[in-house]
């Protein structure tokens, strides 16, 4: 089975444990879809060794421990974030992660209302390890505000952006509605923008920082999304509506999805007019193919649309396959080349909308 490098392989740390400090190496690593495993180099300096020594009878012991011990108090996360590392379990929270982005040159704080993996699109290019078809579980609204009033608080007040990220990209960008499946699927959606505005008002971050959402848009039509939309707008909110192809066959290929275009550009519409909307789209070689001609026309002509018909889309995130995919297509995916996705891009803005490009 391959061996897969997580993206936080190694790095120092240091932890107050009774008297004692520790400072370790540690190194993770994932056996293919197995569990987590992880080995560490231990130095043990206290002026009172006893404190100590129970922790460092057997390395993975050891670890057990100072994990259960950090992801208790976060602002000792130990681990150094970068713009790779997406590790949504970094934290050890359910619904709350930090990410760098360095595309938007900072940190954005991640809520993912779908730590049961589950989406109602099957995206061949997903992320998601482990994705099942299904909805976002009921939301423990109480423990989403308990931590994500943790993680604002050590990144607003605390030392996080000191200990764990570099110094160029110490800057917190957005909250981002980003999780492990389709956000809008959960029921308390509504509810958790309120959620998310309290909170923003609470660290004085109204205005100042984004709100994203990252959705596929196929649940726009639910009175709860619609009304989170609408208090998004009101929050400096943006969504990302997921517009890989404009055919019905390519979205069933690409996005295991029946929905068909006519109806994507409807909710396209009605997201756009609720909220700042862009297009988020993907693009990759399908067994070393690129997309066809038909599929670029098909796309070209949605974009022509959307400006004939006046809908608000600010324009298009054109992105190439920059992590791999956790499906099993993965395999038959690769990279086009940037020089591809730059015509593409010329092409689209030539058809009336703005592209932001990220290879
Ligand atoms: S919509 Fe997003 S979460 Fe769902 S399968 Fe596609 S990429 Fe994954």
């Amino acid at each position: 089975m391959a061996q897969v490098i997580r993206e936080f392989e190694s790095h120092r740390f240091r932890q107050m444990l009774g008297f004692a400090y520790v400072v370790a190496r540690m190194q993770t690593q994932r056996q293919g879809r197995g569990n987590l495993t992880a080995s560490a180099n231990i130095h043990c300096f206290s002026n009172k060794p006893e404190a100590i020594a129970p922790f460092t009878a057997g390395d993975s012991d050891f670890l057990t421990t100072c994990y259960t011990f950090y992801y208790g108090r976060l602002s000792r996360i130990p681990v150094l974030l970068t713009a790779t590392n997406h590790d949504r379990d970094i934290t050890g929270m359910t619904y709350v992660y930090p990410v760098v982005s360095r595309r938007a040159g900072g940190v954005s704080v991640g809520v993912n209302l779908n730590p049961n993996n589950a989406c109602n699109w099957a995206c061949v290019y997903c992320q998601v390890p482990n994705l099942v078809r299904g909805t976002a579980p009921p939301i423990d609204l109480a423990q989403l505000e308990s931590e994500l009033r943790q993680m604002l608080d050590a990144i607003v007040h605390g030392d996080f952006m000191q200990t764990h990220v570099d110094a160029d990209m110490r800057r917190l960008n957005d909250i981002a509605l980003s999780g492990n499946g389709e956000p809008t699927s959960a029921r308390e959606f509504d509810l958790v923008i309120d959620l998310i505005g309290k909170l923003l008002a609470e660290f004085g971050l109204l205005g100042k920082i984004k709100l994203v959402l990252i959705t596929n848009g196929s649940l726009i039509s639910r009175k709860q999304v619609q009304a989170g939309l609408r208090a998004m707008a009101a929050l400096n909110g943006e969504v990302w509506f997921k517009l890989d192809s404009a055919t019905a066959a390519g979205m069933r290929a690409t996005n295991q999805t029946r929905i068909v275009p006519d109806k994507a550009f409807e909710k396209l519409g009605i997201c756009a007019a609720l909220c700042p909307t862009w297009l988020q789209t993907c693009v990759f070689a399908l067994d070393g193919v690129a997309p066809s001609d038909a599929e670029q026309a098909a796309y070209l002509q949605w974009v022509q649309r959307i400006c004939e018909a006046q809908i608000p889309v600010r324009g298009v995130l054109l992105y190439g396959l920059a992590r791999p995919s956790m499906q099993p297509q993965a395999p038959r995916l690769s990279a086009l080349p940037a020089a591809w996705l730059e015509d593409f891009a010329q092409r689209i803005r030539a058809a009336g909308l703005p592209v932001q490009v990220s290879v």
